[in-house]
């Protein structure tokens, strides 16, 4: 199965994808993580995307429509991939849709983690502290927030049509949206 697993900054993507691909033998694919490694191994693609995520703003559509392409098309991860932080944009939506039905896919989950805004203001206070990411401090919080509501309210006007979409209240403990999410996937 392939699974989405999108919400606002600090709504526990991450946290939640890691767990589902643990529990149902899923590749992770975070365009985060993605392209913090670009940054991290000083590519040429870093050095351009290590400057607008520390703003906060968004990396280019081209850019992560690449980097995901490889997880898409890899053959021992077809039908077991789990998108977090992908799409962003509606422009990306459409591109996953096409990558999956040129690879003979589709997705059969698609989760919306809903928080409010004082929540992930405190997560991302707190995550700051633990994981020292460049990009979690209160500016650049504020930024990504807004720049989510922007460009990713259209992704979710685009998914909450659709029957296998689930929305789960992010603003629940960790261990709770977990048992919500298997539940709906191990039916
Ligand atoms: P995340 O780890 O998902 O919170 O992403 C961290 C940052 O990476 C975001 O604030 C964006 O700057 C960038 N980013 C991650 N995924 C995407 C995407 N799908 N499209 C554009 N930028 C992205």
């Amino acid at each position: 199965m392939n699974v989405i697993i999108f919400g606002p900054p600090g709504a526990g993507k991450g946290t939640q994808a890691i767990n589902i691909s643990k529990k149902f033998n899923l590749y992770q694919i975070s365009t985060g993580d993605l392209l913090r490694n670009e940054v991290k191994n000083k590519t040429e693609l870093g050095k351009d995307i290590e400057n607008i995520i520390s703003k906060g703003d968004f990396a280019t559509d081209e850019i992560v429509n690449e980097l995901i392409k490889t997880a898409i098309f890899d053959k021992n991860k077809k039908n077991k991939l789990i998108f977090d932080g992908y799409p962003r944009s509606l422009s990306q939506a459409k591109n996953l849709e096409l990558m999956m039905n040129q690879s003979n896919q589709k997705i059969d989950f698609i989760f919306f983690l809903n928080v409010s805004k004082d929540i992930i203001i405190s997560r991302i206070e707190k995550r700051k502290i633990l994981e020292k990411r460049a990009d979690d401090n209160l500016t650049t919080i504020l930024k990504r927030y807004d720049t989510y509501m922007m460009t990713t309210k259209p992704v979710l006007d685009f998914y909450i049509k659709k029957p296998n979409f689930y929305e789960i209240d992010g603003g629940e403990k960790i261990n709770e949206i977990s048992d919500k999410i298997e539940q709906i996937l191990s039916v």
